[in-house]
């Protein structure tokens, strides 16, 4: 079968072989402790799920839905994030629905990008950035995220050359999978950098309700001068666990998400009436559910950075998002992996969010502190001490 050639240009899957060794111990059956997916394990909190089901109910929700949104979704968006950041989003035209965030990721480079258009890239990253920018026939300019930098890009080392064509500036944080923040002062630059450069900015702001310690996630829309440059796009997926259920949204920039529509518009059609009654049950809600998760992975946390530096490696603790991002000994993440799943723990090699993720593994802490434990005792039994 001859595939279209932007197939053909995608970055090549690199755990296939991982993959089938995982799947080889679980047949061998191996109790297989996962912290490979970032994939929420508690249910989602029930008063979003009833609201569902009694949305299920409503003819009106039976038809197709509304490109952009129902009104009341957008506004249930706006007003938490005017309580969560203090900003103010005008619901009819600074904010749309995504199917998640990962549609509007992947589309929003169709509304911009034009083919040999540059779309500035960080890595690691969540990978749909990168896809995004080839599926449009973009070429993605790498920024490389280091941890000296505290994994934030160096935007002035960007060839001037490359600058020229450049259409887009991806941001994530809290950041996927380093697990790094962003302050208020990153934002400013980001916006002068765009300002100066015609660039617009997309900030995937998927993890702005995990945080620890009473630590205070911004947005990057409250930069002074955020709104005109660029948009948020933010999901229910990880504050609600509710990543089955599609739902997302995009907001900021008037002009950004009016292009975004029209993509949109000829592609699908619109999220479930259904599920944005629920998203609205989320997100005007009481929050006590996104309290205790968040407390929840908080404890994994602790408990995993404990067992890791009693280990001997060397950690800092994430303030937010559910991952632990482990510089690995040796330096081989694929390597490191492989022998971690020799005793049955699943984690992501970091080369998986491009070349500048080696070196590194990723945890997503999504099993319950006593199974951090018995991976941490596993790992010590096996020697995998730094
Ligand atoms: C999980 C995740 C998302 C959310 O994806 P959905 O499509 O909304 O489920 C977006 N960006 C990053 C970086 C993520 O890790």
């Amino acid at each position: 079968m001859r595939y279209a050639e932007r197939l053909n240009r995608l970055p090549p899957y690199l755990f296939a072989e991982l993959d089938r060794k995982v799947e080889e111990k679980r047949r061998q059956g191996v109790d297989i402790i996962s912290f490979g997916v970032g994939d929420p394990d508690m249910p989602t909190p029930e008063h979003i799920v009833r609201a569902a089901c009694e949305a299920a109910g409503k003819p009106e929700n039976h038809r197709y839905p509304s490109y952009e949104g129902k009104l009341s979704y957008r506004q249930a968006v706006a007003e938490r994030f005017e309580r969560d950041f203090g900003v103010k989003l005008d619901p009819e035209r600074e904010v749309i629905a995504l199917i998640g965030s990962k549609e509007g990721v992947h589309n929003i480079h169709f509304a911009f990008v034009d083919p040999g258009d540059v779309v500035l890239c960080p890595c690691p990253a969540y990978p749909v950035y990168r896809t995004g920018t080839l599926f449009a026939g973009g070429v993605p300019e790498i920024l490389p995220l280091r941890a000296e930098r505290g994994f934030l890009p160096d935007l002035w080392e960007v060839p001037e050359k490359r600058l020229r064509r450049a259409r887009m500036l991806w941001i994530n944080y809290p950041n996927n999978p380093t697990a790094a923040v962003a302050e208020l002062d990153f934002y400013r630059e980001v916006v002068d950098f765009a300002e100066e450069h015609g660039l617009i900015v997309c900030s995937d702001e998927a993890y702005a309700s995990i945080a620890f310690d009473g630590y205070r996630v911004r947005s990057f829309l409250e930069a002074e001068g955020a709104m005109e440059v660029g948009v948020v796009i933010n999901s229910l997926s990880k504050t609600y666990s509710m990543t089955g259920w599609r739902i997302a949204y995009a907001c900021g920039s008037e002009e950004v998400i009016e292009g975004l529509k029209k993509v949109k518009t000829n592609v699908d059609s619109g999220a479930s009436g259904i599920i944005q009654d629920a998203a609205i049950a989320a997100l005007t809600g009481p929050q006590d559910c996104v309290r205790e998760a968040v407390a929840e992975y908080q404890r994994r946390r602790d408990a995993l950075v404990e067992g890791l530096r009693r280990l001997g490696f060397s950690v800092d603790k994430p303030k937010a998002t559910f991952y632990l991002w482990l510089r690995v000994p040796g330096g081989d993440s694929m390597a490191f992996a492989e022998r971690l799943l020799e005793v049955g723990v699943v984690v992501t090699p970091g080369v998986g969010f491009g070349e500048h993720g080696e070196g590194y593994v990723r945890f997503a802490l999504t099993q319950p502190v006593e199974r951090i434990r018995e991976a941490v005792e596993r790992m010590e039994e096996a020697g995998l001490a730094e």
